[in-house]
């Protein structure tokens, strides 16, 4: 093994929406301390990546920013199918190929953190989620005439308008969606935390990209003090001084910490590996919700809207219980016009997210070989009751999409007389909201303690979306960068 003789200060494993954030704060805190961020991908390929409107093109065409293998192990409760669940590898992470919404989730999904994990509570969390949005721009969009017909129909339905869901007391009812997307001149362009964060590479960071981290080092006494990584097949090991970051994502996460011997000490010896510190809900706990489609055609003399964003630029929050105190729909909006999309050009669609799903899932080692994915089991709609609360958001999507009369030609999905639990089975689809694969907690099973520290080691911490204790009412990649936000305060207090 080849070894680099410098040691860092901090190595962080992951350059995207946490850790990119992670290494640039830690670096420009102190200009005395060394970091190292560590990303198994590169720059990406195509400046077409940054444009928010070709998201569905992107998604299709630049596939190879992917993890290969990234998909679910075959889901009963949907019709056996596999689901594909992209993770990108590549210097930004996921936020180079997400929809760039930008939602906080509600004040009581954070007071319910709060009462499983102390201190990360609404009123400890809202500062952290001020921070980050004086440095990632967030751009609220605009109305055209779909957006405002949709909304007559909403309110029809029976919804409030919400000025601003991210700021008002309740997210309840249909706004404006707000994007991480910046404006120049009159084009919009995807920001993500290394592209803001990182814009200019600080002397104190060095960066390694293309650098595939297999395991993290560990001395006798379960203190995390370095990584053996792979980069252009070449084996190398770095070691660190104070702390290791794990910011691989709520997939990779889980998978390196097995790796490196944390984990349940019943599958790590299926694999003979040696077991640093048993923590048996290392890959439990996974979360991620469902999104079921309610498709209309528009009539074709009709003129289609222009979108600069990934989305129709509205979102509808319901709740399936008809109670605004309970939350469980986030239906985003799409047209047949936005780039890259795959259905029929003269159609518009509701896609509500079923939050808060009962369903838990697992990530676990397929073998001990670093190179192959994880096995992931989402174990959608495994709790019965997730399948009701299915058939109810999409029943909103669908009587909100009934409403709109001036853009419906007809309801063309589900057909009007289809069965909605066959139609569920066989269409739903992840949104990609993974996270609470490393959960944090006071308690002792918790994986990670408040301040974010791995359990039974030292030295090595966890900032990704892994470490969600509960979902929240959001797309995940806020409440991740407030996450990394919030932790590196942690780091430097304890320095
Ligand atoms: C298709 C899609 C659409 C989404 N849309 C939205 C949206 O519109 N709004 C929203 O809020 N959220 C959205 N999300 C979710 C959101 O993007 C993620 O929750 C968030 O980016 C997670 O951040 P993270 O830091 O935990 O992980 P990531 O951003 O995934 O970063 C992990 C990084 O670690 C690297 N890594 C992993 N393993 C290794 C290894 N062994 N060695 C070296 N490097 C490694 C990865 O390559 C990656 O760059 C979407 C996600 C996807 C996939």
């Amino acid at each position: 093994m080849n070894q680099l003789t410098s040691n860092y200060d901090y190595i962080v494993i992951g350059a995207g929406s946490a850790g990119s954030m992670v290494a640039a704060k830690l670096a420009s805190a102190d200009s005395a301390t060394s970091v190292l961020l560590i990303e198994a991908g590169g720059a990406p390929s195509s400046p077409q990546m940054y444009r928010p409107s070709d998201w569905f093109d992107v998604l299709q065409k630049n596939t190879e920013i992917g993890w290969k293998g990234y998909q679910s192990v075959p889901q009963p409760a949907l019709s056996n199918r596999v689901i594909q669940l992209k993770q990108a590898k590549v210097l930004g992470g996921c936020a180079l190929h997400n929809a760039t919404v930008y939602v906080r989730g509600s004040k009581s999904d954070f007071d319910s953190w709060g009462k499983v994990a102390a201190g990360w509570s609404w009123d400890d969390v809202l500062p952290h989620f001020e921070n980050v949005e004086k440095v990632m721009e967030i751009l609220i969009g605009e109305p055209d005439s779909f957006v405002h017909d949709l909304f007559v129909a909403a309110q029809e339905y029976g919804l409030p308008k919400n000025p601003n869901y991210n700021t008002s007391e309740s997210q309840y009812g249909y706004s404006l969606l707000q994007f991480n997307n910046s404006r120049q001149g009159a084009n919009l362009f995807r920001e993500t935390t290394f592209s803001t964060y990182l814009q200019t590479i600080p002397n104190n960071l060095t960066l390694i990209s293309h650098a595939f981290v297999s395991r993290i080092l560990f001395d006798r006494d379960s203190t995390a003090i370095g990584i053996e990584y792979v980069k252009d097949n070449e084996k190398y090991a770095a070691y660190v001084n104070n702390e290791i970051i794990l910011s691989a994502g709520a997939i990779s996460t889980p998978k390196i910490l097995m790796l490196s011997g944390i984990g349940d000490e019943k599958q790590l010896k299926r694999f003979s590996i040696p077991v640093v510190a048993n923590i048996a809900e290392v890959g439990r706990n996974l979360h991620d919700d469902l999104f079921v489609s309610a498709g209309f055609s528009i009539p074709e003399d009709k003129p289609l809207p222009n979108y600069p964003y990934s989305l129709a630029p509205a979102v509808i929050f319901g709740s399936t219980q008809n109670d605004d105190a309970n939350i469980d729909i986030e239906s985003s909006v799409g047209v047949g016009s936005l780039k890259g999309f795959l259905g029929p050009r003269y159609s518009f669609w509701l896609w509500p997210n079923v939050m808060h799903s009962k369903s838990k899932g697992t990530v676990t080692l397929r073998s001990d070989n670093p190179d192959d994915p994880p096995l992931i089991d989402p174990g959608y709609l495994s709790m019965p009751e997730d399948l009701q609360k299915c058939k109810e958001a999409l029943q909103f999507g669908l009587d909100i999409g009934n409403k709109l009369v001036g853009w419906k030609n007809k309801q063309i999905s589900p057909e009007p007389d289809a069965d909605l639990e066959h139609y569920i089975r066989t269409t739903a689809d992840t949104t990609h909201h993974f996270c609470g694969t490393c959960r944090m907690g006071d308690d002792a099973d918790s994986v990670v303690d408040t301040q974010l520290r791995v359990r039974d080691t030292s030295g090595l911490r966890i900032v990704d979306s892994s470490v969600f204790p509960l979902p929240v009412t959001a797309n995940t990649a806020a409440a991740t960068m407030m996450i990394a936000d919030k932790a590196v305060d942690s780091i430097n207090a304890l320095q």
